[in-house]
């Protein structure tokens, strides 16, 4: 029935259908990573995360400071930054957790179960994110953009949890 009533929709908005293609579950939950990331208070990088098991959003976050903190963006600066560290070194000198980590805490805050589900992020996590996704027990990362950390993906490689980089397709 549902089919029958979808054919003759489509058949009525042609046009409409081909220039919109539906988004696959990944990219569905990938846009909503992005879109999260834009909430970022981080003055390097704007990074996004979403926790989803079954189809369902458990938890989100982004990068920035914790709650009633002070973040960068409102003291316009950062320690990263004034000290010119690499990207990937020294994370304890930004007053931000990342999107990945607050992410994990929510649940906690909230106490939402994350055993055995997906982490959709805009960026691979780093060592200190892996190390919370494994013993949150997380089963699957899907990322956008790569970030160089070795350690990060030896240990979550050790840990079994499925490691995707994302690709949309078309
Ligand atoms: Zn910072
Ligand atoms: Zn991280």
């Amino acid at each position: 029935m549902a089919d029958k009533v979808q054919a003759e929709i489509l058949s009525m908005f042609p046009d409409e259908v081909a220039v919109k293609p539906r988004p696959t579950w990944d990219e569905y939950f990938m846009e909503m990573a992005e879109v999260i990331a834009k909430r970022s208070t981080c003055l390097r990088r704007q990074v996004g995360a979403v926790i989803v098991d079954e189809k369902h959003i458990l938890t989100t976050g982004y990068n920035g400071a914790p709650r009633g903190i002070e973040n960068c963006l409102e003291l316009g600066t950062c320690l990263r930054q004034e000290m010119k560290v690499p990207s990937s070194e020294r994370h304890e000198l930004c007053r931000g957790s990342h999107a990945e980590q607050n992410a994990i805490t929510q649940a906690a805050y909230h106490g939402v179960k994350i055993k055995g589900a997906t982490l959709y992020c805009t960026h691979m996590p780093c060592i200190i994110c892996s190390k919370m996704i494994i013993n949150a027990g997380i089963k699957r990362i899907v990322f956008k953009n790569f970030y160089p950390d070795d350690l990060a993906v030896q240990m979550l490689n050790e840990s079994k949890i499925e490691l995707i980089l994302f690709n949309k397709k078309g």
